[in-house]
């Protein structure tokens, strides 16, 4: 996920769940709309072991060298429940998000969302106001969260990547259509250029 930094800049940051984040990783290729994997459902994580580390610190490599605030497996090609965010403004704040599940929502809010995986694209759509998530780290073991701000959106819009869902659809149906105007818009005129 991707916000301005004005956005950003409201974050009340209670949690910090940063751990064991090494220095030896990889950026993956983000997968670009349309790209199919983006529709496919995850399946929950089962083994905690030193592949998974490493695809944790990997996906934080790609989600910090992309400028996001968040990041979720199916965004990289992994069919598996795990979503990478770090909404600090120093980038300092990284989160794991093993299984997770929102449990509770509260309120609603209007956020203007953009997308690793919908570049040069965003939209003003409605989220709950407050989350509360469960899940698991890296290691296994469970923690909740409640989050409000930009955490909750954050959380909302990666825990839908793992569903296979995109902010687009959250769109009203004319924004949609607006939407998939611009991007055929923008495939024909990127095939034209090839
Ligand atoms: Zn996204």
């Amino acid at each position: 996920m991707r916000f301005s930094s004005q956005l950003k800049g409201l974050i009340s940051f209670e949690f910090s769940l940063h751990s064991g984040y090494s220095r030896v990783m990889t950026t993956l290729d983000i997968k670009i709309y349309p790209d199919e994997v983006l529709r496919q459902k995850t399946e929950l994580v089962t083994e905690f072991s030193k592949e998974l580390h490493q695809f944790l610190d990997n996906m934080a490599e790609t989600m910090y060298s992309a400028n996001g605030v968040g990041l979720a497996a199916p965004q990289v090609g992994v069919l598996q429940r795990i979503t990478v965010i770090d909404v600090s403004e120093e980038g300092n704040d990284l989160m794991e998000f093993i299984n997770p599940q929102i449990i509770a929502r509260e309120g609603k809010v209007p956020s203007e969302e953009g997308c690793l995986s919908i570049p040069d694209f965003r939209d003003k759509i409605f989220r709950a106001e407050t989350v509360t998530v469960e899940a698991v780290n890296r290691h296994g073991e469970p923690f909740s969260v409640e989050a409000d701000e930009l955490l909750a959106i954050c959380l909302q819009h990666e825990i839908d990547h793992l569903e296979g869902v995109l902010f687009i659809d959250h769109l009203t149906r004319l924004k949609k259509d607006m939407f998939k105007r611009k991007w055929k818009k923008r495939l024909l005129e990127a095939e034209a250029s090839a």
